[in-house]
């Protein structure tokens, strides 16, 4: 706590960014996760001057993990402490850090312009790092037992399992390879889904199937996750049977879809059906004669880094090296053609 309160109140300190008419940013990042942040590193070493919109609870997902067992060379490390170390390497090289929240952006023409809740100011380019929230279910005990048993990610989490009865929440192609994942720990992993078939693709539904440690409850909904310190049991209803019952477990995850945080950018860049940034490969190779901005979306100038358009890998360690792309692209693009 004492961490977070220090974190805080540096990110409080005076804001150098100057507004709208002061001054014009090379490089304006949004978001202050792995990728927010890796990008701000390499944007400020490429002697760019950057501002990151960290938002008023920055750090992204990772400020709300425990341990982080799979970032190299950090084993064992706690999530608000990478991301304070992350942070911490952004501002020795010069990055703007405000606690600020995005409320409109124009990319209609440069200088982008940028608004937060504090101030406007514009920017020559744009980073959009702003992630993706986890769904959760939202029911009794999920909150209380979130990191004592109850996940959302089994590469992170399904090493604390082993030997483990485990169950996982979902119908999805994330759910299928998160139980897939688990049986290299657990004992026994066992899919809870709301219907009586998947949504996840063939091969992947295949996969479970063929697998002999994964059994699955269908047509089922969570009701209680229950557990003093830890979670102990999960009561489950059959909705076609309409009962109740309680069940062992010693760890859970859920995996019911991420959301994209994106609505600021509507109408701005390229969504896809899910809210997904776009990156447009057509349009790098038009606008420039140095090679591909492979991290571009469809406006020249704005770049794309971690989750917010990646659903397939969401780890920290790719959201990083898509911050530093999007950060090397950055650089190449004030370059000019
Ligand atoms: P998804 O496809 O949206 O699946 C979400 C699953 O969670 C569905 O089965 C849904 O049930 C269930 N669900 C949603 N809300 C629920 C609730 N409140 N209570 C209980 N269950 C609930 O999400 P995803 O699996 O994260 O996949 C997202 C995208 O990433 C997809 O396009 C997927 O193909 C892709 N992806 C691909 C791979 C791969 O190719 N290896 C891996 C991961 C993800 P219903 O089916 O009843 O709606």
């Amino acid at each position: 706590m004492v961490l977070f309160d220090k974190m805080t109140k540096r990110l409080k300190d005076p804001i150098r960014a100057g507004g709208e008419g002061i001054k014009t940013w090379d490089v304006a990042i949004i978001g202050s996760g792995p990728a927010g942040l890796t990008a701000a590193i390499y944007a400020t070493r490429g002697a760019a001057s950057t501002i990151v919109l960290a938002g008023e609870a920055w750090g992204g997902q990772l400020m709300l993990t425990t341990i982080v067992d799979n970032y190299p060379a950090l084993p064992g490390i706690s999530g608000p402490e990478l991301m304070q170390k992350m942070r911490d390497h952004a501002l020795k090289f010069g990055a703007e850090l405000v606690a600020e929240n995005l409320t409109a952006v124009d990319f209609s023409k440069l200088p982008f312009k940028l608004t937060t809740n504090k101030q406007k100011l514009t920017s020559k380019s744009v980073i959009i790092a702003t992630g993706a929230q986890t769904l959760w279910l939202g029911v009794p005990g999920e909150d209380k037992l979130r990191g004592r048993g109850v996940s959302s990610c089994a590469p992170c989490d399904a090493p604390f399992f082993k030997g483990k009865k485990v169950a996982v929440i979902g119908g999805g192609d994330s759910a299928m390879e998160e139980a897939l994942v688990l049986t290299k720990y657990a004992n026994s992993v066992t899919v809870i889904h709301r219907r009586s078939e998947f949504r996840a693709s063939a091969i992947m539904q295949k996969k479970v199937f063929e697998e002999k440690k994964i059994k699955v409850v269908w047509d089922s909904i969570v009701e209680e996750f229950l557990g003093e310190d830890k979670l102990q049991r999960i009561r489950i209803r059959n909705i076609k049977e309409g009962e109740s019952k309680e069940i062992e477990f010693d760890g859970v995850f859920i995996t019911i879809g991420y959301t994209p945080s994106t609505e600021i950018f509507e109408g701005q860049v390229e969504l896809d059906e899910k809210g997904y940034i776009v990156r447009n490969s057509k349009l790098r190779s038009e606008i420039s004669k140095l090679g591909e901005y492979r991290m571009s979306t469809t406006v020249p100038g704005v770049f794309v880094a971690g989750d917010v358009h990646d659903y397939h890998y969401r780890q920290a360690i790719t959201a990083a090296g898509f911050g530093c792309m999007a950060a090397m692209d950055a650089l190449r693009y004030l370059e000019g053609p």
